[in-house]
C-alpha cells in the first residue's frame, strides 16, 4: 500500500462567489504548469479541492512544488480506497503507521456519500477500535492528538489522509490583473514582487540601467532576480530601460540635493508610460516608509505627484528584518546582496534633501524639458522574457 494522491486545499479563493470558477481554473493551469516535468500525474479538479493522482510518481518533489503555488492553502497525502469497510480499515491503519512516531491519534470521518451505510460517528468508533487492536502503545486523544486521520467517504471512493502540510496561501497568479514592478538589484523590490504575486497579480518588471556607470554584472543581477521570481509567477518579462542620458541630464540641470527626487519622478513617468503601452494598470515598488531619504513622507509625496496610477507598496509598513526574512525564504537574498551598484547609488548626492517640497521641485524641474528623453528611452527599451522551465528568450543570449 502507498499514498497515491495529493489533495490540494484552496485558500481564500473558496470565498470568491461567482469568480470562483475562474479562480479554480487559473489555479489548475498554474499547478499544471508547475508540474510540467511530471507527465504521468493527473490533476483532478473538484468543486472544493483538487487531487493529483500520482500514478506511481514520488510524492515529495511534487509536494514541494505545490507549496510554491499561490492559491493553495495546504496539501495532504491521500490514499484512495474503494468504499468498503475492510479497505477503509486497512487504509486507516496504513495512515497511522505512516505517521511515524505518533503516540496518540484521532479519527475524523466525513460522509458526503450518504448511500454508504455506516454513519460518520459510528465509523470513527469502528476505525478507532481497529487501530487500537492492531497497534501497541498508541491511544486515542480527541483533543490534542499527535495525528489526525481523516476519512472522507465520497461517491467515487474513500480518501484517507493524515497530517496537513501548509502551503503559500494567497490567490492564484493571473486572477487579479497585472502590475509593473520597479525592480532594482536590492533586497526589497524582489520581495515586493513576490508579495504582489501572492495576491494573484501577474508581474512584469522594469529596470533602469545606466551603463557605463552601472556594469553588465549589475544588470545580470537584476535578470537573475527576475528569473528567481518565475518560481512563483511562472513567466516574467523584464524591460531594461537605458537611463544614462536622462540621469546625466538631471545631474547637469538640477541642483544636487534635489537630483534624487527628480530622478525618482522620471522613473515613475517612464514606468507609467510603459505600463499604459502594455495595458498594465498599476505599478509596484519596494519602498518602505522611513527606510532611506527617498522614502520619507515628504519624498513620497513629491515623487508620487507625477502619476495617478495606483502604486502598490507591499513593504510600506514592514521592518527591514522581516523583509530580509522573506527574501531568504524565497531565495532572492543571496543574489540581492551581491555588491554590484545600481543607477541610484551612483548618482546619489552626498546630501539628498530628505524633505523635498513639491513647490521646490517644480521650481527646479519645470524649466527642464525631459519629454524627448523619455520618448527616446521608450523607443530603446530591451525586453527579455523568463519562464520557470526555460532560459530567457529574446536577443540576449550572450549575457548568460
Ligand atoms: P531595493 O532594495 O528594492 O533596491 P531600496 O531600499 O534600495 O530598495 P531605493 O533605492 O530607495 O530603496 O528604491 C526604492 C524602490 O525604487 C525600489 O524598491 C524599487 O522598486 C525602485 N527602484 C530603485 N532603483 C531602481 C532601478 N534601478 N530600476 C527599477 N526600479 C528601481
Ligand atoms: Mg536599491
Amino acid at each position: 500500500m502507498q499514498y497515491d494522491h495529493i489533495l490540494i486545499r484552496y485558500g481564500e479563493l473558496s470565498l470568491k462567489g461567482k469568480n470562483k470558477k475562474q479562480f479554480i481554473s487559473q489555479l489548475k493551469k498554474n499547478v499544471k504548469q508547475k508540474l510540467r516535468e511530471f507527465p504521468d500525474i493527473h490533476i483532478i479538479r473538484a468543486r472544493d479541492r483538487m487531487y493529483i493522482k500520482l500514478n506511481g510518481q514520488d510524492h515529495e518533489p511534487i509536494i514541494e512544488k505545490c507549496r510554491e503555488v499561490f492559491g493553495i492553502q495546504s496539501v495532504n497525502l491521500a490514499l484512495r480506497v474503494e468504499n468498503s469497510l475492510d479497505k477503509i480499515k486497512e487504509g486507516a491503519l496504513f495512515a497511522l503507521n505512516e505517521a511515524g512516531n505518533a503516540k496518540t491519534f484521532k479519527i475524523t470521518t466525513k460522509r458526503p456519500n450518504k448511500s454508504f451505510d455506516v454513519p460518520s460517528q459510528e465509523m470513527n468508533q469502528v476505525l478507532g477500535g481497529h487501530l487500537l487492536s492492531n497497534t501497541e502503545g498508541i491511544t486515542v486523544d480527541v483533543r490534542n492528538p499527535d495525528v489526525e486521520i481523516r476519512v472522507e467517504i465520497r461517491n467515487d471512493a474513500t480518501y484517507i489522509m493524515a497530517g496537513k502540510i501548509p502551503a503559500s496561501g494567497g490567490l492564484p497568479v493571473g486572477t487579479t490583473g497585472k502590475t509593473l514592478l520597479l525592480l532594482s538589484g536590492g533586497i526589497d523590490s524582489p520581495v515586493a514582487g513576490y508579495l504582489a504575486m501572492k495576491r494573484g497579480v501577474k508581474v512584469e518588471a522594469i529596470h533602469f540601467h545606466s551603463p557605463p556607470y552601472t556594469s553588465e554584472r549589475a544588470k545580470q543581477k537584476v535578470l537573475d532576480l527576475a528569473k528567481s521570481l518565475t518560481k512563483y509567477g511562472h513567466e516574467i518579462r523584464v524591460h531594461i530601460v537605458p537611463f544614462t542620458e536622462l540621469q546625466q541630464k538631471i545631474f547637469r540641470e538640477i541642483p544636487e540635493g534635489y537630483g534624487m527626487t527628480v530622478m525618482r519622478r522620471q522613473m515613475l513617468k517612464v514606468s507609467e508610460r510603459l505600463a499604459k503601452q502594455e495595458g498594465i494598470l498599476s505599478l509596484t515598488t519596494g519602498e518602505s516608509l522611513g527606510q532611506v531619504a527617498s522614502q520619507t513622507m515628504e519624498s513620497m509625496n513629491a515623487i508620487n505627484e507625477v502619476t495617478n496610477y495606483p502604486i502598490i507598496r507591499p513593504l510600506v509598513a514592514m521592518d527591514k528584518v522581516d523583509i530580509i526574512d522573506i527574501s531568504r525564504k524565497i531565495g532572492t537574498y543571496e543574489t540581492s546582496i551581491q555588491p554590484y551598484e545600481d543607477c541610484c547609488t551612483i548618482f546619489v548626492p552626498k546630501q539628498p534633501k530628505t524633505r523635498p517640497s513639491r513647490e521646490k521641485i517644480h521650481q527646479f524641474e519645470d524649466p527642464v524639458d525631459f519629454s524627448e528623453d523619455i520618448d527616446k528611452i521608450l523607443r530603446n527599451i530591451e525586453t527579455i522574457t523568463f519562464t520557470e522551465h526555460e532560459q530567457q528568450s529574446d536577443d540576449f543570449g550572450d549575457l548568460l
